[in-house]
């Protein structure tokens, strides 16, 4: 493809320098389906070079005490803060969720996620026991590991790798991340920042490429001990089988088909609105998404008509325009993928009741190429269509009715996946029973993606390994060892 002059081209950040690289891939604009800028396409050398630069820094980095990495830490939150907008107008452009979002999620996220493990890692007390009759004590202490590996995905891109860099530097190591390949420009933004916050050159590298070829290179490399990924299952399977031979520590944050459990009981004026944005939020590109609604049958035909009614008024358009509700999905493949869950839940007897194939997109003219649905609501689909297994991470959600407490524990448990739940109840008993059942590594009841980030995110069954959040980080991110001493 023909590449325009004023193409952005971003170079890998290794040792403190930025470093360009022998060959490149092309990153698209999803709201317009042009490419706007060339990401290196790292391999085996550059993840070498970076690997060597992170272990280079560590013994100094991790020498520090923790008052000192904390303070840096703390000046790197506020010079993305300072920069806010324009993160956030990059994160936008590249990534295709509004603008919005990214003002008023991602990019405050960020800051947050280097503010919060700033303040956390100076609060974490080690244990100590006594055996007094024989006059001994044991206590814990723990240490950094070394070079983290970090790989993140493309839907909340600085989000989610500032969640595992704030932690894992925090802690004293030193890392190599590799953001995805679709979104790398924030990131690139980022390392920009880190001389002035006074992190020191190689303490945080970053490779930007393909999974297959930087992503696996990082999972291979002997002297990375320990990887947190959060992305999809299937590479997350791949992962686990590749870092075997060198027993690696590994986070795994990973897919998800979300439940609702809206009964009879639910303030819907609370529950409509919640569940529209936890369905369709970032165009439904949240691993947290809602995809599976189960409505009691006492309300169920008020609830689908009060959703689908505000469905509707969801406008789909240029991400740059603060009254956009839904941007672009992030590639062309995906966008055919998630119409294509749609196709599929027609065959299986799905009736579609806005979205894909009903309504009309109105799309402003250089947005006429980009990857746009409306958000999409499916109704009377079986438990077993694959619209109801499977992670579509689109703006899709299906709606099926209930009648019993037991029975819908037991269809919203009936999937691989185990990540995020929400109940819709006024009755207080009922939603800590059902919330304990479910199994779901996180279950918001009358609310939704609201985050104390003290306590542990994760999921169960497929959908991860591993829990992230003070506690859960700084175990990760660090080695326990215990210490006897006799006296
Ligand atoms: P993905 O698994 O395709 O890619 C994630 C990252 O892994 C990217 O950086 C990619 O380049 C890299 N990668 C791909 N193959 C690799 C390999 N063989 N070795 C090493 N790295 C490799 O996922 P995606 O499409 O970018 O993201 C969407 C998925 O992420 C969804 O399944 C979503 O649910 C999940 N997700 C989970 C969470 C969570 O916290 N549980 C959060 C966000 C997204």
């Amino acid at each position: 493809m023909a590449h325009s002059e004023s193409l952005l081209v971003l170079e890998n950040f290794i040792g403190g320098k930025f470093v360009p690289c022998s060959s490149y891939i092309d990153s698209y604009n999803p709201s317009t389906g042009d490419v706007y800028c060339r990401v290196p396409d790292s391999g085996k050398a550059e993840v070498e070079a970076a690997v060597k630069a992170a272990k280079d820094a560590f013994p100094i980095w991790s020498s520090k005490s923790p008052l000192e990495r904390s303070q840096i830490l703390n000046k790197m939150a506020d010079l993305i803060e300072h920069d806010l907008e324009a993160f956030a107008q990059a994160e936008s452009k590249d990534q295709g969720k509004t603008i919005t979002f990214a003002r008023t999620v991602d990019i405050p996220r960020a800051v947050y996620n280097f503010r919060f493990f700033a303040s956390s890692i100076l609060h974490h007390v080690t244990e100590c026991t006594e055996m007094s009759t024989i006059g001994c004590v044991h206590y814990t202490s723990r240490t950094p590991v070394g070079v983290a590996g970090l790989i993140s995905p493309w839907n909340l891109p600085l989000y989610l790798l500032t969640w595992k860099i704030a932690p894992a530097i925090a802690c004293g190591n030193t890392v190599v991340a590799k953001p995805s390949e679709m979104t790398s420009v924030t990131a690139w933004m980022m390392c920009k920042l880190l001389e002035k916050a006074g992190v020191p050159h190689g303490v945080v590298n970053v490779v930007f490429g393909t999974g297959a070829k930087a992503g696996e290179a990082l999972v291979c490399h002997p002297d990375v001990p320990l990887i947190s990924f959060t992305g999809s299952t299937l590479t997350a399977q791949r992962i686990m089988e590749r870092s075997a031979p060198h027993c690696k520590r590994l986070s795994l944050e990973l897919g998800g088909k979300n439940p609702a459990i809206v009964f009879n009981d639910a303030d819907l004026s609370q529950c409509i609105p919640t569940t529209l944005r936890s369905s369709f939020a970032n165009q439904g590109e949240i691993c947290l998404c809602t995809s599976r609604i189960f409505v009691q049958r006492g309300i169920y035909s008020e609830f689908l008509k009060r959703f689908v009614a505000e469905a509707k008024k969801w406008k789909a358009g240029n991400p740059s325009d603060p009254t956009v509700d839904i941007g672009a999905l992030i590639s062309k493949e995906h966008l055919e993928k998630v119409r294509s869950y749609v196709k599929k839940a027609q065959a299986e007897g799905g009736r579609v009741l806005c979205g894909e194939g009903v309504d009309s997109l109105a799309l402003p003219a250089g947005n006429q190429k980009g990857y746009f649905m409306l958000p999409t609501v499916i109704a009377e689909v079986k438990d077993e269509s694959c619209c109801m297994q499977e992670e579509i991470f689109g703006p899709v959600t299906c709606v099926v009715a209930f009648d019993t407490e037991e029975e819908v524990i037991k269809r919203a448990n009936s999937v691989k996946y185990g990540l995020a739940a929400t109940v819709w109840s006024s009755n207080v008993g009922r939603v800590h029973r059902v919330a304990r059942r479910l199994q779901s590594g996180l279950v918001w009841t009358n609310c939704w993606l609201i985050r104390d980030l003290n306590l542990p995110f994760g999921g169960m069954k497929a959908s991860g390994i591993g829990r992230e959040g003070a506690k859960d980080s700084y175990e990760f991110f660090t080695e326990v060892k215990t210490i006897t001493i006799k006296h």
